[in-house]
């Protein structure tokens, strides 16, 4: 990744500018040590997008080193979001030091708008308001992104991501997949598949991670420049593989006869392809959470250009936080050429957001 011979130019370049702490001196295994062992390793993708050497094994769903030489350079330390994560470094120097100021402590994170949004293309068929695929519309059309890393599945509702560079294919992504995968691997395909102008959507985790690729003015190359939309999902957890089989056996259904899953309050449904729902109690499935999970603070993915869940706003709307001004301009592109409609979101639904946020702050630092 660099020469040795270049490492003491660089760190003395880097003092000159950067106040985010670098890991030239870590490799892999202590990653392992510090993020995978203690089983805190949210499983984001950030570590094998941008290192050759880390692979995600399929099996047992965590990162491990592909070759026996573990180089000590640094990049996996560095750009993963569990070695640590300076939040107002990276907030001051995303959306202002002022913004950041302004917003500090709020769970709802810095933003410039917030709105209940709902898709005004009838062929998107999203998990809410259809707003994700709606906005990735958008900027795809606009040529702001040329194209967009979006996480569908297959048959078996198995999470994969893929590279969307069209309307098509970005419809495949809409809805949401309730188990974990390593959703940030997707930008590396992007990369390979020489896009220049990558939009991303994932969940706060995966958005954090990728905030500090972008953020942490390291020596590494790894194409952070061709990142330029990170769109993120409002998540209180994720779920192993497994709670498919669980759930299945509990509904008796098929996962290819599953429509949608969808939580709210304090159920799982799953819909049938009649629009049937069952409903399993989230109590049910607490052994399913990943591990990772169990030390996440951030309810509303509070470092995305743009921010979107389904609390706060009515059914078959999408909850947006606009938080950056690239983000707010595309909401207000997309609501001009008729992509989306929005209307306010009362106060009420800021509130149960802001309470779930809350929580999540207490059960992630309780650990
Ligand atoms: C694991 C998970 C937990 C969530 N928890 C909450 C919550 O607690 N409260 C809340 O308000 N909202 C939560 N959401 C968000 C919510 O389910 C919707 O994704 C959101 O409201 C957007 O809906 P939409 O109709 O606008 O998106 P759509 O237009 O349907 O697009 C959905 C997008 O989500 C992406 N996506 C789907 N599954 C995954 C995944 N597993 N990993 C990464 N990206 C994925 C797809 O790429 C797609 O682009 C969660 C989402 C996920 C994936
Ligand atoms: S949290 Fe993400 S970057 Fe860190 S070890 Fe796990 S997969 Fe890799
Ligand atoms: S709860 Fe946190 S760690 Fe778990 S999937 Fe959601 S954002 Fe990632």
């Amino acid at each position: 990744m660099i020469r040795e011979a270049d490492l003491w130019e660089l760190e003395t370049e880097k003092r000159k500018h950067v106040k985010l702490p670098s890991f030239l001196e870590q490799g892999f295994s202590a990653l392992k040590r510090d993020v995978v062992d203690k089983r805190i390793c949210s499983l984001c993708g950030t570590c094998a997008a941008f290192c050759d050497k880390i692979r995600i094994s399929e099996n047992e769903l965590k990162p491990e080193l592909v070759e026996g030489y573990d180089t000590i350079c640094g990049l996996c330390y560095a750009f993963c979001p569990r070695t640590f994560l300076p939040l107002s470094e990276i907030e001051s120097r995303i959306f202002g030091a002022e913004e950041r100021k302004r917003a500090d402590g709020d769970v709802l994170g810095v933003y410039q708008s917030c709105y209940a949004v709902k898709s005004k293309k009838a062929d998107i068929k999203g998990q809410d308001g259809g707003a994700v695929t709606s906005l990735l519309a958008y900027a795809l059309e606009q040529g702001i992104i040329d194209c967009a890393v979006i996480t569908s599945s297959d048959n078996n509702w198995k999470p994969v991501t893929k590279v969307a560079k069209n309307y098509g294919e970005l419809k495949e992504g809409a809805g949401t997949k309730y188990t974990i995968y390593p959703s940030a691997m997707g930008v590396k395909e992007a990369m390979e598949a020489d896009c220049e102008n990558i939009g991303f959507v994932g969940l706060p985790c995966q958005i954090q991670g990728l905030r500090k690729v972008q953020t942490a003015e390291q020596p590494y190359e790894v194409g952070k420049e061709r990142i330029k939309l990170l769109i993120g999902l409002f998540c209180m957890e994720n779920f192993k593989e497994e709670l498919l089989d669980f759930v299945m056996e509990k509904v008796s259904l098929d996962l290819d006869g599953v429509r949608k899953f969808d939580i709210k309050g304090k159920e799982l449904l799953v819909y049938d392809e009649e629009g049937k729902a069952y409903a399993i109690a989230l109590d049910e499935i607490k052994g399913y959470i990943g591990e990772g999970c169990s030390v996440c603070m951030d309810y509303t993915a509070e470092l995305a250009d743009i921010a979107v869940g389904s609390v706060g706003s009515e059914e078959g709307w999408s909850t947006v936080f606009a938080r950056t001004e690239e983000g707010a301009k595309i909401v207000k592109g997309a609501l001009e050429k008729g992509y989306i409609e929005a209307k306010k979101i009362e106060e009420k639904g800021l509130g149960v957001i802001r309470r779930l946020g809350e929580s999540k702050r207490r059960r992630g630092s309780a650990k």
